[in-house]
């Protein structure tokens, strides 16, 4: 894949990130529209967050793994022995070696299927105005919301930038716009080129890039044999013949399951 090699008098892209971005958008609008079907999944390493607190009155060990409720560790009130403390460290310790073990054991996950949401996805396309678009954000019960809810009341904002939709909204209208958004493609796979465009869009707006820029440095940029990205983990354009748009028709809302997702996060 190019670095950042741009025409003079523009500033340098972090291509790679921004084709990180165009991942995660196609995944959200793919969600939105589609869904995700139940699916097992065999990680080999685990994501999650060990955060351990001092300073307050009480130190505290906290565990988060996603789709988990998070694990809070609380030193015992009155730890002032040193027996008292030293069984705290070991406490500690033991949180830590547990984390750890966590997260280098392979599991296998079943990840429950999540209903899209293509009301909100037809009426997306629909909107002409940011108020328009703002109320399809603030609608949506999943696909876009930035916050992953824990049945406890707390959450993570796991998914940061879906917020950019709700602040860009009015340069995602004039997105669609442009003539290079096939809003008239009636073809059934119409909507996933709808989908490509906007993903792209939205990975600009992310990284704060001009949408039309953000457009073109995708569609022109070059994967060398060896690339890695997520493009070329699923065997699609531009180093392969097959379109996401044909793949997204060929797999729809299990296209998740087809790629490595070690290579995509
Ligand atoms: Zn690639």
């Amino acid at each position: 894949m190019e670095t950042g090699n741009l025409a003079e008098g523009r500033s340098r892209v972090n291509l790679q990130e921004l084709l990180r971005y165009e991942f995660l958008w196609v995944d959200t609008l793919c969600g939105l529209r589609d869904g995700t079907p139940e699916a097992q999944q065999t990680t080999h390493a685990r994501s999650g967050m060990f955060i351990k607190s001092s300073g307050q009155a009480r130190e505290s060990i906290q565990t988060v793994f996603p789709g988990d409720s998070p694990r809070v560790i609380l030193q015992p009130k009155f730890a002032t022995t040193p027996g008292e403390i030293r069984d705290w460290q070991l406490q500690q310790a033991e949180a830590e070696t547990q984390f750890e073990e966590a997260v280098f054991t392979p599991v296998s996950m079943i990840i429950s299927a999540v209903p899209g949401e293509r009301d909100l996805w037809e009426a997306l396309k629909r909107a002409n105005t940011a108020k328009q678009v703002r109320r399809v954000c603030s609608q949506s019960k999943r696909w876009l919301r930035p916050r992953l809810e824990f049945p406890d009341g707390g959450f993570m904002e796991y998914w940061p930038y879906r917020d950019v939709l709700y602040r860009a909204a009015e340069r995602f209208c004039r997105a669609k716009l442009d003539q290079r958004y096939p809003g008239r493609d009636k073809r059934e796979s119409g909507d996933y080129r709808r989908v490509e465009y906007l993903a792209r869009v939205m990975a600009g707006l992310t990284m704060r890039i001009a949408p039309s820029t953000a457009v073109e440095l995708l569609r022109k940029m070059k994967h060398a044999d060896q690339c890695l990205c997520w493009r070329c983990n699923a065997k699609i354009a531009p180093r392969y013949p097959t379109s996401l748009a044909s793949f997204l028709m060929q797999f729809g809302a299990s296209f998740r399951n087809n790629l490595n997702r070690m290579a995509v996060e």
